[in-house]
């Protein structure tokens, strides 16, 4: 039988798929299979979140499956860190699910040696009254000088890390409008 070059083509290159489908064969796709039934996040839905930690606000991808954070991984698509975390980042999952985690104000009165779960609405009413207290305590409307100065220096505001510009001007505002002249921003990286 004459062969002729194109058959000679057509064979080895069949037996050459031949091997190739029986070294992958229907054994090797089980385990692969087999794997994406057990994958942590399967029947999570998606949700990008922030890291809360600093200023670099790196965003993350996290899986929530009935009601709970299942996973929470670096997101590649962000361009500032592309899915790379610290070890506060790295430790969001674990911050979540904490037993530690509190969900509610404590307070600790003065003098007392026991912590009280108490409402926010509480909390900032609270904390209301003791600013303004503190601020019409220690207002001062001239210093030693005798120069108009209208401020207050016993209180001190540290801003957040998560505020934008336009949060941080309206922050300052109110502050600046109390009379508080210590302020400082936790934008520390
Ligand atoms: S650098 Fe770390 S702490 Fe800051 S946002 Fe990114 S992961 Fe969070």
């Amino acid at each position: 039988m004459k062969v002729t070059r194109r058959d000679f083509m057509k064979v080895t290159g069949l037996g050459a798929v031949c091997i190739a489908f029986s070294q992958v064969g229907c054994a090797a796709l089980k385990p692969v299979k087999t794997y994406a039934a057990k994958i942590k996040i399967q029947g999570a839905h998606e949700v990008i979140s922030i890291c809360g930690f600093c200023s670099v606000s790196c965003h993350l991808i996290c899986h929530v499956k009935d009601g709970k954070v299942i996973s929470a991984e670096g997101d590649p698509g962000y361009p500032v860190s592309e899915g790379a975390l610290c070890a506060k980042g790295a430790a969001t999952l674990a911050m979540i699910n904490s037993d530690h985690r509190l969900f509610k104000p404590l307070y600790r009165a003065p003098y007392s040696d026991r912590w009280e779960e108490k409402s926010w609405d509480w909390i900032l009413d609270r904390l209301a009254k003791r600013i303004k207290e503190t601020r019409d305590r220690d207002f001062k409307q001239f210093n030693h000088k005798k120069e108009q100065v209208n401020r207050v220096e016993s209180m001190f505001h540290l801003g957040s890390s998560q505020l934008d510009n336009e949060e941080c001007a309206v922050v300052h505002q109110a502050i600046r409008a109390l009379g508080v002249v210590h302020f400082d921003h936790q934008a520390r990286i």
